[in-house]
């Protein structure tokens, strides 16, 4: 995202509207003495949150046609813009945002999702390309629907394309599904591995209920003196199950 300096009439409006708190440097024309605000292009994850805030009165804010690997932050960072691969918006598999209707986690297995970065803080694909790697010496496969997979240049590895490693996104999500009992082991590996990246991330784990009712995650986490926050999603007409089970 761009401001056109010319046509900024420097209010101040739409750094209010910034996801990453990065439109913040206000300047002075030299020349003219006009005041304008900036926006450092190289943080800016291309959300496109301000420009849909219709806010600015001047139509100084723009989104430039941005290049291959530019366009990677506006895939993974606006909703309303598809993966060119998948065809699906935003950071993981579908299901991933909104029920797992598929039957794709079966009992005795887990989904696991790292998501990277968040609003304000984002991440860069090294920090998200360091916890691939750790987690692939496991031998985990990572979800190939995933549009985050789709960007590594050896999904055995964990290893991203070069070009892409400096982008940075809102956020973004490593997706792997790995029999419960290997689920102690990819933990532990999670864990360690947050240590060596500069942004923040969750993680998420996905599973059936046990049939008496319990949450097989959930002695797991408490044997590795893991927090347990149980969540559900109940999405009215989108969580039909689309598979039965046997
Ligand atoms: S809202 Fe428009 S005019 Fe006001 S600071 Fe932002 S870009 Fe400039
Ligand atoms: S596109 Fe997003 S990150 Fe970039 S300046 Fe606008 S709100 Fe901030």
């Amino acid at each position: 995202m761009r401001i056109d300096k010319h046509k900024c009439a420097g209010c101040g409006q739409c750094t209010e509207y910034c996801t990453l708190g990065n439109i913040s440097s206000c300047r002075r024309d030299k020349t003219s003495g006009w005041l304008y605000y900036e926006i450092d292009e190289d943080e800016c994850v291309d959300c496109g949150v301000c420009l849909r805030a219709k806010i600015c009165r001047t139509t100084a804010l723009f989104m430039p046609k941005y290049e291959w690997p530019r366009t990677v932050r506006a895939n993974f960072s606006d909703p309303l813009v598809e993966h060119p691969e998948t065809k699906v918006p935003g950071r993981g598999t579908e299901e991933m945002k909104t029920n797992e209707v598929t039957g794709r986690i079966k009992r005795g297995y887990v989904g696991i999702a790292c998501e990277m970065g968040r609003p304000a803080v984002g991440a860069r694909f090294y920090d998200v390309q360091t916890v691939a790697m750790a987690l692939a010496k496991l031998g985990v496969e990572f979800e190939p629907r995933n549009p985050c997979t789709g960007l590594m240049a050896d999904a055995k590895t964990g290893r991203f394309k070069t070009e892409i490693l400096n982008e940075k996104v809102l956020s973004t999500i490593i997706e792997m599904i790995v029999p419960l009992e290997r689920a102690p082991e990819v933990l532990k590996v999670i864990r360690t591995v947050a240590g060596e990246v500069g942004c923040v991330f969750s993680v998420d784990l996905i599973s059936r209920f046990n049939k008496d009712g319990s949450i097989p995650v959930t002695p797991i986490l408490k044997s590795l003196d893991w927090t347990v926050s149980p969540n559900g999603k109940l999405n009215t007409g989108m969580g039909r199950p689309l598979f039965r089970e046997a």
